[in-house]
């Protein structure tokens, strides 16, 4: 008998989901994360926005999961005392010929079972008097959400469902054994390993690695990720009520572009903005020299903000299967057994909304694991 039923790859948001869901029946679950704690990675390092799930393509599994993971947030915070605000948005036409995309925006929105409203000028100027617009698009069920509690709350979940959670455990080798698989670690500078019936790779940045490790050819297959980092900037206090909900610009192909958010302390920042590691050497530093080109982004929605309002913060970044410059990708969320691997499930790209739909991933894993 293997020593677990379940082992999961990586303590971020999605894992944890996948943890807490899957520890109420199956309590011989292990999750092995290479940090000294969970939540040390992109779960940690994002805009915390509940997406409503307004551009995904739709049919995709962004789009589905973000809608059913959005509606699960909003019942998980009720219920357990998760920090979130239901702030809603505005996504703003600075110019009026940006007006011609409001239709397939609010088409595409419509199409994922999405809410949006139009304002005129006069109706986005009452809901955010210092914005620039033409006219906006308006989100009701957009929100923000603490993502250390949301994590806090799947951590403690597994833990009281029987559910084990090793930190310092970077998995270094996988292989396929006869009662399912053997996951070799490297912890504290020494080998261990331990057997499990199922794997579940859910390892963010890394999550292309895991599947290497099991053989499977990720540039042939097209799962190699890239990293795109998004920097943030935040405003000082005398400018943060500037605007009371999240502006967004209009959205390019590659991105939402960079926009007003605010943090459940009433902070407001600016971002993120989009810039590919082409080495993936993982640098969270911002740097200073982006002040200029961010105060002009933000100006450009927030005609207020001087340069010298804004100061360095966070950054964060995105585990992305899109390649600079071609179009979106979606999740890649598969239960391996055509390649032989039964019991094997790879969780590759999931950038954004991976932290609203994580309720929902975990769900659709379960459906594709023991249907
Ligand atoms: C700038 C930015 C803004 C975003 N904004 C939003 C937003 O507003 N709303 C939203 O819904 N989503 C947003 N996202 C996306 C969201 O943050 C991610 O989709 C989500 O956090 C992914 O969670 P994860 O658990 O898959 O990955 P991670 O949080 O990266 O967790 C993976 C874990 O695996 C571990 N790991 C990796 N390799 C190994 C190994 N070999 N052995 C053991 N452990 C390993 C890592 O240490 C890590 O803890 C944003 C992302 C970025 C970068």
């Amino acid at each position: 008998m293997a020593d677990f039923e379940i082992a999961v790859i990586g303590a971020g948001v999605v894992g944890l989901a996948i943890a807490a869901r899957f520890s109420q029946k199956h309590p011989r679950l292990v999750v092995l994360e290479k940090n000294e704690k969970y939540g040390m990675e992109t779960s940690s390092r994002n805009s915390e926005v509940i997406h409503a799930g307004i551009y995904y393509e739709p049919g995709s599994l962004r789009a589905r999961l973000c809608v059913e993971g959005r509606d699960e947030l909003y019942a998980l915070c009720k219920a357990h005392d998760i920090a979130y605000q239901p702030l809603t948005k505005l996504i703003t036409a600075t110019m009026t010929a940006e007006l011609e995309q409001f239709d397939s925006i609010q088409q595409n929105a419509a199409e994922n079972g999405v809410e949006l409203q139009v304002l005129d000028k006069t109706a986005a100027l009452k809901l955010e008097p210092n914005i620039r617009t033409e006219g906006a698009l308006f989100s009701p069920l957009t929100g923000i959400i603490s993502a250390h509690d949301l994590m806090d709350y799947f951590f403690h979940t597994t833990q009281t469902n029987g559910g084990t959670v090793q930190h310092r455990c970077q998995v270094i080798g996988i292989r396929q054994i006869m009662s399912g698989y053997e996951i070799v670690y490297d912890e504290a500078g020494s080998r261990s390993s331990v057997t499990s019936e199922i794997v579940i790779n859910a390892a963010g940045l890394g999550s292309d690695l895991i599947a290497q490790m099991i053989g499977i050819d990720i540039d042939k297959e097209d799962l190699r990720l890239s990293y795109a980092k998004g920097s943030y900037f935040s405003i000082v206090q005398s400018k943060a009520k500037l605007v009371s909900r999240l502006v967004y610009p209009m959205p390019s192909d590659e991105e939402l572009g960079i926009h007003a958010l605010m943090d459940l302390g009433g902070r407001l920042k600016f971002g993120p903005d989009l810039e590919y590691l082409e080495d993936r050497a993982i640098n969270y530093s911002v740097v200073e020299n982006k002040r200029h080109a961010f105060a002009e982004s933000i100006r450009r929605i927030l005609p207020a903000i001087n340069d010298e309002d804004i100061t360095p913060d966070m950054s964060g970044i995105r585990p992305k299967l899109q390649r600079k410059g071609q179009p979106p990708r979606d999740f890649v969320i598969v239960h391996e057994k055509d390649r032989g691997l039964s019991g094997f499930v790879n969780l590759i790209g999931i950038e954004s909304p991976g932290l609203t739909s994580s309720p929902a991933i975990a769900r659709y894993v379960e459906s594709i694991l023991f249907k």
